[in-house]
């Protein structure tokens, strides 16, 4: 954990130091060394968290960009079922960094457990995930030039069929201008229909934006963006449904003229067939 409590303060990691785990209230030791990131740890290595995942640069870079106070937060559920959050904002979003594979099990429980749920998964952990993610988007059609919401199929893309299909907003982290904090993330809505996913490229710079700050009087929210993009994808296939109805009705209806101009010349045939029944 990047903070424990340290005579009643949220204190960072420092050598020697010895603090108290703000969810179960064991002691912790400052783990300072010169290969893992500087974190707390508690004795023996177990965390009171079975879903805590040991950070790297990449965690502690993307928690960085959000206020003391709105990381780390322990969130209990009507049960006491208790878990920690990477970041919770101010609009009562809770941003969970992601490097390390998560069984489907366990992110449908996450899912479950915090409400308003957005995923940043680490698209770099594996080489072959961001040559599999351009395939699908080549592979892909783009169904809002706008928008540019994509949607692309999940089969041949580890990460995609990993993540699709989860009921929280999910961006992929390419470390696209990462450090300039410009570049993009890769988002996949939170909508599969048919087992399709849908995803358009979003400035990071807008993402931290968007929950570092409250959006002035006006301005789209994180909420009104999602639901917005939500809507777009809706009436694509409402329409692609009624394009393929169409389809249908007009090759229903090119089947019949087939038929009926093929009828006449069936008739002798039949005819012929009958006599020879009739001898
Ligand atoms: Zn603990």
């Amino acid at each position: 954990m990047k903070f424990a409590l340290v005579n009643g303060e949220k204190t960072e990691a420092t050598l020697g130091a010895k603090g108290i785990c703000r969810a179960c209230g064991s002691d912790l030791i400052a783990k300072c060394g010169e290969i893992k990131i500087h974190h707390w740890a508690h004795k023996g290595n177990r965390n009171c968290d079975p879903w805590w995942e040991n950070e790297k640069e990449w965690h502690r870079g993307w928690k960085g960009h959000f206020p003391v106070d709105w990381q780390e937060i322990i969130h209990r559920d009507k049960n006491g079922e208790k878990h920690i959050a990477d970041v919770k904002t101010d609009q009562g979003w809770v941003l969970e960094f992601q490097h390390s594979y998560l069984k489907p099990q366990e992110r449908r429980e996450r899912d479950a457990f915090y409400q308003n749920l957005v995923w940043v998964v680490d698209g770099t952990r594996r080489e072959r995930d961001i040559p599999q993610f351009k395939r699908a988007l080549s592979e892909g059609a783009m169904i809002s030039a706008k928008l540019k919401i994509h949607s692309v199929f999940s089969d041949e893309c580890a990460l995609l069929r990993e993540w699709v299909g989860c009921r929280a907003s999910v961006f992929f982290d390419f470390a696209e201008g990462n450090k300039s904090k410009g570049g993009s993330l890769w988002w996949l809505l939170p909508w599969s229909p048919g087992g399709s996913a849908f995803v358009l490229p979003f400035s990071r710079a807008d993402f931290i934006g968007l929950h570092q700050t409250k959006p002035e009087q006006g301005d789209l929210d994180f909420r009104a963006i999602l639901k917005i993009l939500i809507e777009s994808v809706s009436r694509f296939i409402s329409k692609s449904r009624a394009q393929t109805r169409a389809q249908e009705l007009q090759l229903l209806a090119q089947q019949q003229q087939f038929l009926r101009s093929r009828g006449p010349k069936s008739r002798p045939q039949y005819s012929v067939r009958k006599g020879r029944r009739r001898l």
